[in-house]
């Protein structure tokens, strides 16, 4: 028999995971204990909802059991918990870099208010890259459900914080609402602060999502964009341009956007040149991790070992790591295809 590679063992960057969707099932459990939550029964059942988030419906109840996971996260202690566990998750899963994406807005109210809530996510972060010797990083991301006004602030919030693990800029949930184009003075102030924009596009929408990511918010990297494989001239951009997509298959899935793990497009963009990172997005809610998106590209789509390697290499091109990281990191991609 043919010598399998172990895709946990493979280096790669993970570059879309959200910050209550990073959680360990087993934990919400025992917070929504701790505090008295009761949970949905969707979160309890022991298995990953049934959900359809192609319609505002669908969508919606995605969001209100995102909404039940995150009330249960209350004091710092368990921010640490949540950060610590999703490195843990993360270096199990062959993990050498970590990009976490938060909106601290949703925290503040419980954690004293937007600072306290960005400087104890900060240093959860901080304390949990130091223990599991997982380079990590945040994203800031703002809801394009909120006004443009609030991503600005936002957006200066996260710009202060530049040199304390902030990253990048983001910009979420539901494509179907508001314009991109809204958001642009707030993903201005986070580009002009050195900070990378990384919005949400072309999941729920098509194409068009992810021009305007491009156009509106001069992205560098797009959260998904896997869309842009029903458009051949906007991938070409995205090659030539080479703009990162965290395509996150198993959530596509999860939510509706694609029927079967072989409907999403991995192949299209691979062959077009267009460098992916592949994430998990919600492992909570899609019952998968990081490794497992890679264990779809080879099991549904028929990527070799060379092309999973090359699939690593683009995230960690495509990832804030510095060069040292970088450098490491991809000697150890050489190093499991030699292997
Ligand atoms: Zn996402």
């Amino acid at each position: 028999m043919e010598h399998v590679r172990d895709l946990t063992l493979l280096p790669k960057a993970h570059l879309h995971l959200h910050f209550t969707g990073s959680m360990r099932p087993s934990t919400l459990l025992e917070l929504a204990d701790k505090y008295g939550v009761r949970l949905p029964d969707a979160l309890t059942a022991g298995e990953p909802p049934k959900l359809r988030a192609t319609d505002e419906r669908g969508w919606f109840r995605f969001q209100r059991l995102y909404d039940a996971a995150r009330s249960c996260l209350r004091e710092p202690d368990d921010i640490r918990r949540l950060v610590r566990e999703a490195a843990e998750e993360d270096v199990r899963d062959g993990s050498g870099w970590l990009e976490i994406q938060v909106d601290p807005t949703s925290y503040a109210p419980l954690l004293g208010g937007m600072i306290p809530a960005v400087e104890i996510i900060l240093d959860a972060v901080e304390a949990a890259s130091r223990d599991t010797g997982l380079g990590m990083r945040v994203i800031i991301a703002a809801n394009r459900m909120k006004h443009p006004l609030d991503a600005r602030t936002l957006a200066r919030l996260a710009v202060r914080y530049a040199d304390r693990g902030v990253v990048g800029f983001g910009l979420s949930n539901d494509e179907r609402r508001g314009m991109a184009r809204d958001f642009d003075r707030a993903f201005a102030i986070a580009r002009e602060g050195g900070l990378l924009a990384a919005p949400h596009g072309g999941e729920l929408t098509g194409p068009a999502s992810v021009r305007d990511c491009l156009d509106d918010l001069h992205a560098a990297r797009v959260g998904h964009g896997v869309r842009a494989a029903e458009d051949p001239r906007l991938l070409k951009r995205l090659a030539d341009r080479q703009i990162t997509c965290e395509v996150c298959p198993a959530s596509n899935v999860a939510l509706g956007v694609y029927e079967r793990p072989e409907d999403v497009p991995l192949r299209t963009l691979f062959e077009a040149g267009v460098p992916m990172a592949l994430g998990a997005d919600d492992p909570l809610l899609f019952g998968s991790r990081l490794a497992a998106q890679y264990e779809i590209a080879r099991r549904h789509h028929a990527f070799t070992d060379g092309e999973l390697a090359e699939l690593a290499r683009q995230s960690v091109r495509g990832s804030a790591a510095p060069e040292e990281v970088r450098a490491k990191l991809l000697d150890g991609i050489d190093h499991w295809l030699s292997g």
